[in-house]
């Protein structure tokens, strides 16, 4: 137990690789050596994306690189039992920052944004790149060992392309205009994808064509939510259908 708690503690940062040795540069260098001041001899963990966790002794800190031994490899516990995959539409401003950010935290494998007929920003608006880092720091700071990928904005039909395609075994799609239909996650799907709609909602032609694609329509209730909440709220309720919070 102990040592579990220890590691839950201990300080991690990426790497795109992991060998015996390690160098961090960048970035991760700075942070470690600047911001938290580690010395040779103390600990920490490195993750490269594989789902392991790998604990590493600091060799040395130099001006520009840190060095690592890495000493045991281990399972990470942090890693939900299900693949989930948020499609949402890209959103005004920073909200996007936040459902990347906190759908991460939740355990998402996945997030695609897409572009709908009532998306009330233009594709170009979406920085990928800077998602994909908030990714990655959301991810280093909840303690998990992968990093879920920000994709480029998809268009309308290149989401349904992408339902179909994606081999998931369940889809969930909340809709505003849903009148009934409560969200239950069957307990083989482990590959699942939920998708929720931007500032505008959806258009009744667009739920249409999600609902022939296979997805399920649910509610999440009489109140409309903004879509941010609702992104964050159907990411926590997928993941605790499926028991991924425990
Ligand atoms: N402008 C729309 C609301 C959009 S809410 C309107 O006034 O009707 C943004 C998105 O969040 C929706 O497209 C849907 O995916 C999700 N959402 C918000 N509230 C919801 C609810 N009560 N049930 C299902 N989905 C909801």
């Amino acid at each position: 137990m102990e040592r579990l708690f220890a590691k839950k503690k201990m300080r991690r940062f990426f790497v795109e690789k992991i060998n015996e040795t390690v160098f961090l540069r960048g970035e991760e260098h700075k942070h470690l050596s600047l911001v938290l001041r580690a010395r040779a001899g103390e600990r920490v963990v490195l993750f490269c994306g594989d789902g392991l966790d790998y604990t590493a002794r600091i060799d040395s800190v130099g001006q520009n690189e840190t060095r690592l031994a890495v000493i045991e490899k281990s399972s990470n516990t942090a890693e939900p039992p299900i693949n989930l995959t948020l499609f949402f539409s890209a959103l005004k401003g920073d909200k996007n920052d936040l459902v990347v950010q906190k759908a991460t935290e939740l355990g998402v494998g996945g997030l695609r944004p897409f572009i709908s007929e009532f998306t009330q920003v233009k594709k170009e608006s979406l920085k990928t790149d800077r998602l994909n880092k908030i990714a990655l720091e959301a991810a280093k700071q909840c303690g998990r060992s992968s990093v879920p990928r920000v994709y480029p904005p998809l268009d309308f039909d290149g989401l349904l392309d992408a339902l179909k395609g994606g081999g998931y075994d369940s889809v969930i799609f909340a809709y505003e205009n849903a009148e009934s239909g409560g969200l239950s996650i069957d307990a083989d799907s482990k590959n699942i994808a939920v998708i929720v709609g931007g500032e505008g909602g959806f258009c009744g032609r667009e739920a249409k064509a999600i609902a022939d694609a296979g997805a399920k329509t649910v509610t999440l209730g009489k109140r409309i939510l903004r879509a941010e909440t609702a992104s964050i709220a159907l990411c926590a309720l997928v993941m605790h259908g499926a028991g991924g919070l425990k």
